[in-house]
């Protein structure tokens, strides 16, 4: 953008240093550049006044002229609610409140007439309207002559120093009179031709003002397709640039541990899937580029064994590997079995986690340091500065989404050259996810479970029905199985969470006496030592419960657990119900996950528990997640971090943008990798442009 737009705020007309200031503190907008790009959260239609039987799905901010007609007050102390008939020549609607129910019922007025303000939902097969906006017709301000008026989010802190929506709409009008000539376009004509996307200004200018749904609509998608544009243009000149200039280690050779491995010590046949991604790897490899490969694969689908033998190839050509897991149950679980893997190899494979004594641990980073050690197989740890390498050629990190973009990169500066990376998740993440948060990795997929497995049968039971579920895990013992029994952490409340567990552990032992059945507990706030002594007497089939709270959501391998019962499910996660019930049907026998929940469902618990009972398809259930509760909140992204913040498209939402735009990117990245071409100096001049505004933000925050 160009001077104007970078004035700062306090110097527009209605701003001045005071509302500046507060602009940037709550909003973080400093410039009018910022606070042009600062769009509305909603519109209100008023073009006209609905008529209460003109009222139809899909409507935006509508409003409508009428009395109120009657209004009732129902509920108690913190569960009121007040409902009110309001009336025109036409018909009734409902409008409900449930916050401010007091201060509503008393300011309303009979006989008046009003016009009130909201969007119209359908409810019991009639439209209502919730917590609509209210005003006198005789106090209504008629003088924005916008047909559809937008309104903005501000803060209590922004209301007190009268910095509302209205006002803000008005610094917007006046913003807008003054710069509209000076916002240049920011997409070349050829891509705003072919697509026939609005001219920026024309864009902002009607996202602020709309002249009418239409420009809107097109307005909204010129700005998202630019945001999301520019975001896949960014990733994907990373990658290339990283694959140009990147010089990996090569790995020539398919050797003697490799071949021996294969041909000795695989216990089964491996999956198409397997096979092809091994391949995948084994290529990047030779490439002599450095790999940045993300493996998605749903719990089950044997990620280990591929991470375990592209290892085998590292090792083949004389470098070390370095395996890295989110728990230390986890570690030591992935030592254990790869160690059993490999024997007869004659490889080193140790162990360091956060519990090594230091007196193994030094021991230890000799022999890392001289080479002696093949596969070091651990946690965090292995990310300390102390922890040195002789030939770091190769780095896995297993459950990427507990670990940020920051650690990844920090394996990267073990060496002189950076090894490879595979980072394996069985989260599965949705696409547009997966193109925003990891657009610049490569992926490969494992999308086929071993042969034989049995779909688990998944059912939902109410705590009234325990009985009957208690009866169920006993015949399931009784038949020799294991079972596990998962409370929900709740994280606000450590204390919370460990009465949760200990209530239920006392029915749990009446019901299943020790002696009898043996049960291991497991939760968060017993050492690591306990919890792994509990945990090896349930993998080693001494115990036959398992109760814990989630520490063992992730990988934990107990083939012979056929039973998963999940408490409280209604409050989990998706993906975290989809990963706990990965933890059963490992085995041979049928397998089952039992959700236990309250009689009272919030819709969206009763949406999430519905679909575990449909699906067992990873990606399925990731796409609901993403929809129920929106980008920011699906598990571990918080961690990674968003690479860029949304300002209007939404992932969940605008999917087909996204793949759009990619495609676009990648074509033209294709014929102009650096953009060089005279057509494409907009671009390259863009992208430079958003990493100093990136860079500035960085600076002041
Ligand atoms: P995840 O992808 O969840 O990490 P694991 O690697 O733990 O899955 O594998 C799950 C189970 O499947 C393990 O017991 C593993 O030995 C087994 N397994 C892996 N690959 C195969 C295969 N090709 N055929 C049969 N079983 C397999
Ligand atoms: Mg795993």
């Amino acid at each position: 953008m160009n001077d104007k737009l970078n004035t700062e705020l306090k110097f527009l007309k209605g701003v001045g240093p005071k509302k500046a200031e507060l602009l940037a503190s709550e909003l973080g907008l400093f410039t009018y550049a910022d606070l042009i790009r600062y769009y509305p959260y909603k519109y209100i239609d008023k073009s006209k006044f609905y008529k209460i039987n003109e009222i139809s799905q899909n409507l935006a901010y509508i409003q409508i002229r009428g009395k109120f007609t009657s209004l009732s007050e129902t509920g108690t102390k913190f569960k009121k609610r007040l409902s009110a008939n309001f009336t025109d020549e036409t018909g009734t609607i409902e409008l409900v409140w449930f916050k401010g129910v007091k201060w509503i019922k008393d300011s309303i007025k009979p006989d008046i007439e009003y016009i009130i303000f909201g969007k119209p939902t359908i409810f019991n097969n009639k439209f209502n309207i919730v917590h609509p906006e209210i005003e006198e017709l005789s106090k209504y301000d008629n003088k924005i002559n916008s047909a559809l008026e937008p309104a903005y989010h501000t803060s209590e802190k922004m209301k007190n120093m009268f910095l509302t929506s209205k006002a803000i709409l008005k610094i917007q009008q006046t913003l807008m009179q003054q710069v509209y000539s000076s916002i240049w376009e920011t997409l070349p004509a050829y891509i705003t031709d072919k697509y026939k996307l609005l001219p920026l200004k024309d864009a902002l200018k009607n996202i602020h003002f709309p002249s009418d749904l239409e420009t809107l609509k097109m307005a909204e998608y010129r700005l998202k397709f630019e945001e999301l544009f520019y975001i896949q243009l960014k990733l994907l000149r990373l990658k290339k640039v990283r694959i140009e200039k990147s010089h990996g280690y090569q790995f020539s050779v398919v050797g003697d541990f490799f071949n021996k491995f294969y041909k000795n010590n695989l216990p089964f046949e491996l999956t198409n899937a397997q096979k092809r991604v091994i391949k995948e790897i084994r290529i990047d490899f030779g490439s002599g580029k450095q790999m940045n490969r993300l493996l998605q694969g749903d719990v089950g689908s044997g990620k280990t064994l591929v991470a375990l033998m592209t290892a085998l190839i590292a090792i083949d050509n004389n470098y070390q590997t370095a395996i890295m897991a989110p728990t230390e149950i986890l570690a030591i679980q992935h030592f254990e079995s790869i160690k059993e893997l490999l024997i007869g190899l004659g490889l080193n494979i140790s162990l360091l986690t956060g519990s090594t004594k230091a007196k193994e641990r030094r021991i230890l980073h000799k022999q890392l340091e001289e080479g002696e050690i093949n596969i070091l197989i651990g946690t965090h740890a292995l990310i300390e500065d102390k922890v040195k390498f002789n030939n770091l050629g190769y780095v896995v990190i297993d459950e990427q989404h507990r670990f940020g973009v920051a650690q990844r990169a920090k394996m990267w500066k073990k060496n002189i050259k950076p090894p490879h990376i595979l980072v394996m998740t069985a989260t599965p993440i949705p696409r547009t996810l997966a193109m925003t948060l990891y657009g610049d990795l490569d992926v490969s997929i494992i999308d086929e479970l071993p042969p034989g497995r049995k779909e688990i049968k998944t059912v939902h039971r109410f705590d009234s029905q325990r009985l009957r579920v208690f009866k169920f895990i006993k015949d399931e013992l009784d038949k020799g199985r294991q079972v596990y029994i998962v409370y929900p952490l709740i994280q606000e409340s450590e204390k919370m969470d460990f009465k949760d567990l200990e209530d239920g552990l006392e029915s749990i032992t009446r019901a299943f006496p020790q002696e009898k059945y043996g049960i291991s507990v497991v939760h968060g706030k017993m050492k690591p030592a306990e919890k792994e002594k509990a945990m090896n007497f349930f993998v080693k089939g001494i115990t036959k419960i398992m109760v814990a709270t989630t520490v063992i959501e992730v990988g934990v391998n107990v083939p012979n657990a056929s039973v998963m019962i999940i408490e409280s499910a209604e409050r989990f996660g998706l993906s975290q119900l989809h990963q706990l019930r990965g933890r059963v049907g490992r085995g041979a026998e049928q397998s089952y996950c039992i959700l236990m929940t309250g009689n009272k469902l919030t819709n969206d618990g009763k949406k999430r528990i519905e679909t575990m009972v449909r699906s067992s398809d990873g990606f399925e259930i990731s796409e609901v997640d993403l929809k129920l509760r929106g980008p920011g909140s699906i598990d571990g992204t918080q961690q990674s971090g968003m690479p860029i913040e949304l300002n209007i498209a939404n992932l969940a939402k605008d999917g087909q943008i996204l793949e759009f735009v990619r495609q676009i990117a990648i074509k033209i990245l294709d014929k102009d990798p650096n953009l060089d071409e005279s057509y494409n100096q907009i671009l390259k001049k863009n992208l430079t442009n958003n990493e100093k505004q990136h860079f500035k933000w960085e600076s002041i925050s």
